[in-house]
């Protein structure tokens, strides 16, 4: 039996960041993944291939909507599309990016078994190969990376054919006529808006009175308010009840309705933890009531030497936050005393225009009494906004009334996902807003709003 100071099951964000991280740190490790790509849920069918089809699709509806070219004086008559390329480009960069793990993983000596991996004792590993051959492997410690699945309605079954998840939403053969998405947190704007561009009919239908779990209202609102005009159609504060052959059933105002004629339903009512097939029963290891593995602030289990990290314990379900406690667990086993800042985890929507918040929002604030000030910019008052007409949305900063230091932000913004880290870095040196407002912003920048909207938050902003 070989024998590693670090096994690894799952090959993820979480699982194979670790990997590389505890290669680099000169431990002995193997990643199991049960499938033969590794990247896990975000590489295959998640953070990647559904940003290689946002970008190709946001292309092509520029192009045909004619709305932004006509302004510009470009034309661009009969523009058409081919599915089975955009899915071929699709899956080509899953397959690069898959090489470039495993390259890593060579260089930096890390064992990659491809097979499901189950405990038979808190320090062995049995693998199941995809030849059906086995192998046990031993390690000093244990981490449990196996991620997220989707999740589904009680009397809904997902079969990856008409009623999809985004697993089968994200390689649909052709494009649908009629689509109905359950359930308007990230993954249903995304991937909505993917075949909204592409001339579906786009119907979403929410529990809830707003998008993105109202996370913040403006931004809940100004998103709804904008993915309308681009042809989606929103049913809120309404359930759900059952799906047939031809109809999606559901009950809003206490009157029971339906969408007839819908070729796909997309269930995207969010993801639970994955631990199927583990073995945890085999060292005693309990789930809590999520399904998920409870872990210490140092990512322990209830064993001693068994490590939980990513999807599979609480937190948002994000890659970056997953591939962060991978990096900070093999600190924490190298002997260092790490910790993860949660608070400053970036969290982004990449619809058209794309959403970027982080921190507190003003919800959490007044739930937790801290007085604070708004700081708020329009793009429509950023000169490099308007010269490439892409004026849609704001910044808006949240920031302690009394010490001026951000609290929070959220940008709606076309590249609201690369500008959101200036503030992430401002958090994390506890910044106020009048030190970003006296730092110089190259002019003219999308950037220069954040600057604007710090001005808001503690003097006056020049462009409003
Ligand atoms: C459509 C979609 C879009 C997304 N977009 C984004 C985004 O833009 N940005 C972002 O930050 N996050 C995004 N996410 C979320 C992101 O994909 C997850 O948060 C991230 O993948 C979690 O990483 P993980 O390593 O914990 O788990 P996973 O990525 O789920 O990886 C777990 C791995 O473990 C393997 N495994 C499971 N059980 C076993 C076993 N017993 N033996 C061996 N292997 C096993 C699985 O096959 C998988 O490869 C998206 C998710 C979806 C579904």
């Amino acid at each position: 039996m070989k024998e590693f100071d670090i096994a690894i099951i799952g090959g993820g964000p979480a699982g194979y960041v670790t990997a590389i991280k505890a290669g680099q740190s000169g431990k002995s490790v193997v990643c199991i993944d049960n499938s033969q790509m590794l990247g896990g849920t975000c590489l295959n069918v998640g953070c990647i291939p559904s940003k290689a089809l946002l970008n190709i699709t946001d292309k092509y509806s520029e192009m045909s909507s004619h709305e932004l070219l006509n302004k510009f004086g470009l034309k661009c008559d009969n523009v058409t599309f081919s599915l089975d390329q955009m899915m071929s480009y699709k899956n080509q960069t899953i397959s690069d990016l898959d090489k470039g793990i495993k390259g890593l993983f060579k260089k930096n000596k890390v064992e990659y078994i491809a097979g499901k991996g189950s405990f038979l004792n808190q320090n062995t590993v049995e693998v199941i190969k995809s030849d059906g051959n086995t192998e046990q492997i031993s390690a000093k410690n244990i981490i449990i990376s196996t991620g997220s699945v989707p999740a589904s309605l009680p009397n809904i079954h997902i079969d990856e054919k008409r009623i999809v998840s985004s697993t089968g939403a994200l390689s649909l053969q052709t494009v649908p006529k009629n689509m109905v998405v359950i359930g308007a947190g990230v993954i249903g704007l995304e991937m909505g808006s993917i075949w909204s561009r592409l001339g579906s009919k786009v119907t979403i239908i929410e529990y809830t009175d707003s998008v993105l779990g109202g996370s913040d209202t403006d931004i809940s609102s100004e998103i709804q308010k904008i993915l309308t005009k681009q042809g989606m159609s929103f049913i809120m504060s309404a359930q759900v009840t059952g799906v047939d052959e031809i109809s999606v059933h559901y009950k809003k105002d206490g009157k029971d309705l339906s969408i007839a004629d819908v070729d796909i339903v997309l269930v995207a009512v969010g993801r639970k933890a994955n631990t199927n097939g583990l073995g945890l029963e085999k060292i005693g290891l309990q789930t809590n009531n999520k399904g998920q593995i409870d872990v210490d602030k140092q990512f322990k289990t209830a064993i001693s030497n068994v490590y939980a990290i990513g999807d599979v314990i609480q937190g948002p379900m994000l890659a970056h936050k997953a591939s962060e406690e991978g990096i900070a667990l093999i600190e924490i086993l190298c002997g260092k005393n790490v910790h993860i800042n949660y608070n400053t985890i970036p969290n982004i929507v990449y619809t058209k225009p794309e959403i970027a918040i982080i921190g507190k929002t003003e919800k959490q604030l007044e739930s937790e009494n801290i007085n604070y000030k708004v700081g708020k910019f329009k793009f429509t008052g950023n000169s490099r906004a308007k010269a490439i007409g892409e004026t849609a949305g704001f910044v808006k900063i949240l920031v302690d009334a009394k010490t001026d230091e951000i609290l929070g932000a959220a940008i709606i913004n076309n590249v609201a996902g690369e500008m959101i880290h200036e503030i992430g870095v401002a958090m994390e040196f506890r910044a106020a807003s009048e030190d970003i407002a006296r730092t110089s912003h190259a002019h003219p920048t999308m950037s220069e709003a954040i600057k604007e909207a710090m001005l808001a938050a503690h003097d006056k902003p020049i462009h409003s």
